[in-house]
């Protein structure tokens, strides 16, 4: 069993049409990928895995739609993201599992919460403090992960950096969810990215608290980074609470099983300490469903 748990819900039901297409060049150091892409992209990619959770961000208050490379890209599927969400995973319910994503500041947030959860069928939320921009701290925020403590709903944090122009760095710091963790301890949350380049912060509030996970997605295209980020997790006795992830569209699910395992290579000719092998295969195939209680 493989299980994705970062993946951005396609804009096009159908093929991307004729200049429609974007191209973005600043997620990766080696690549450009797509921004947008149709439902048969999505699957080709996550051939590889057995189910995959799926989402979309509100990127502001009262957003209709948009890409995983800002708002504002309809594509052909519905109004909202959080519909765009679900009508994928409606038409594909074996493969997939979809979280919603609501903006805090949005007056109708807990409402749409309400109706992602019994409505559409979505199982856990997804918020990024950066590309949202919003506190995370702040009160509208609390009501989310109270709401999500709840009722049983995983958050996905991002955590770390980002490209996107308009994101502040600061709200996405990993140190934050320590805070968050402490005040909703039942709450199960999955730091993306390990916070990278922050990835040992990461690392040490997921050793803190039981509930809290990371994902090892979107960094691993970046061989040193991912290197010291699974050595300080081996280091620090966590590799058991790291999460398979792609982020497709920045990177597939294959690529990053590929480079998972080959997180030691540039050791060669080297006595520094090794990620031990097992321990990879283990972050592949674990069951994070189970862990996250989406079973
Ligand atoms: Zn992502």
């Amino acid at each position: 069993m493989i299980i994705d748990v970062h993946t951005h819900t396609p804009q096009y039901r159908h093929a991307v049409p004729e200049g429609r297409r974007h191209i973005n060049t600043a997620w990766r150091p080696d690549t450009a990928r797509p921004a947008n892409y149709s439902w048969a992209e999505y699957r080709e990619s996550q051939s590889v895995v057995d189910k995959s959770i799926v989402f979309g961000i509100a990127w502001e208050p009262g957003e209709r739609v948009g890409s995983s490379a800002g708002p504002g890209d309809d594509g052909d599927v519905a109004d909202t993201v959080n519909d765009f969400t679900a009508t994928f995973v409606r038409a594909y319910p074996e493969e997939l599992i979809g979280f919603m994503s609501v903006h805090p500041y949005d007056l109708r947030a807990m409402d749409e919460m309400d109706r992602s959860r019994v409505d559409l069928g979505l199982r856990g939320v997804k918020l990024g403090a950066n590309y949202q921009s919003y506190d995370p701290l702040d009160r509208r925020a609390l009501a989310i992960y109270q709401y999500a403590e709840r009722h049983g709903l995983p958050i996905l944090f991002h955590t770390g950096t980002s490209a996107v122009k308009s994101a502040p760095i600061p709200a996405a710091h990993p140190l934050i969810v320590d805070e968050i963790a402490m005040r909703y301890p039942e709450l199960k949350i999955i730091m993306a990215h390990m916070g990278h380049p922050w990835t040992v912060d990461a690392v040490v509030v997921v050793r803190k608290h039981a509930n809290v996970y990371t994902d090892i997605s979107g960094m691993i295209f970046r061989p040193y980074t991912s290197y010291e980020a699974l050595i300080k997790a081996t280091e620090w006795n966590v590799l058991d609470k790291l999460l398979f992830g792609s982020d497709f569209p920045i990177a597939t699910p294959a690529e990053t099983m590929a480079r998972l395992r080959g997180v030691n290579d540039i050791l060669e000719g080297t006595r520094m300490p090794r990620v031990p092998e097992d321990k990879i295969e283990e972050i592949i195939h674990r069951d994070s469903l189970a862990l996250l209680g989406l079973e």
